[in-house]
């Protein structure tokens, strides 16, 4: 049986495990390495025992305990082609863990099976994934302007969806940052609006998905009753109620989630 729990979700850092109990995966290492090890051992994981880190692109709040924890522990780290030459710019000797693959292409870890799939994003390569076993899948969604139809497609079939939903488009419009920046998270290679993720999680609940945590929330143009209310509400429209017929969670921005089974 897969488990997912995020360790951290939003702009200061991201990072989550997925665990059948003997492979345990991470996508994303966006938190220092000493943070990723208390975690673990918080889950009863030895971080010895860490499997593979998956990387969905090369920004800081998703790479920045990257360098530590391949120094301290030769992990294997997953990338796409782009994301992964950025990260062998920025890490020494990453190159001698890295695992690189085409967005598009699956593979196996352990007993769980990878999907890989394109998103759109201001990053060389990001990518989207999907982990699977025995039939049951979680999908990890973040860090995408808008949906394409190949999130669609890696998104299809999920029990659990990691969604995000980093902003209120109204906040955002009307808060402090300088344009170029609005501009940057409101493109359509930025970030998910709460409204925006409402649709992606909807799509995937009337697909079947039982479980939706929204993650990477903005601190400034966000909150994590705003975009609940969001999700929630569209949910509710669509006849699927939160509580009833779908549990719907928020990522904590700062220390480890619930533990989910998938
Ligand atoms: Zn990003
Ligand atoms: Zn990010």
């Amino acid at each position: 049986m897969l488990e997912l729990c995020t360790l951290a979700s939003g702009s200061s850092g991201n990072s989550l495990l997925v665990s059948d109990g003997n492979t345990h995966i991470l996508v994303d290492a966006g938190i220092s390495c000493r943070r990723i090890t208390t975690a673990l051992k918080g889950l009863g994981i030895d971080p010895a025992s860490l499997s593979a880190v998956l990387i969905t692109h090369e920004h800081t709040d998703h790479i920045s305990g990257l360098t530590t924890l391949t120094k301290q522990r030769k992990v294997p780290v997953y990338a796409s082609r782009g994301t992964g030459r950025q990260l062998c710019y920025r890490i020494a000797f990453l190159d001698e863990v890295l695992h690189p693959f085409t967005p598009g292409e699956s593979f196996s870890i352990g007993s769980i099976d990878i999907e890989t799939f394109p998103t759109p994003h201001d990053a060389a390569e990001s990518t989207g994934y999907a982990l699977s076993q025995g039939g049951r899948k979680a999908a990890v969604v973040t860090d995408l302007g808008h949906v394409t139809p190949e999130v669609e497609a890696g998104i299809r079939g999920a029990n659990l969806l990691v969604a995000e939903a980093n902003h209120d488009v109204e906040w955002l419009r009307s808060g402090p940052y300088p344009y170029f920046l609005k501009d940057r998270i409101l493109g359509n290679r930025g970030h998910l609006s709460n409204e925006a993720g409402a649709a992606l999680v909807c799509s995937a609940v009337a697909a079947g998905a039982s479980t939706v945590v929204l993650a990477h929330l903005s601190h400034e143009n966000n909150t994590p009753e705003r975009a609940r209310q969001v999700v929630g509400d569209s949910l509710t429209r669509m006849g699927a109620v939160p509580g009833r017929d779908v549990l719907l969670d928020v990522a904590p921005r700062s220390e480890p989630g619930r533990r989910y089974a998938v």
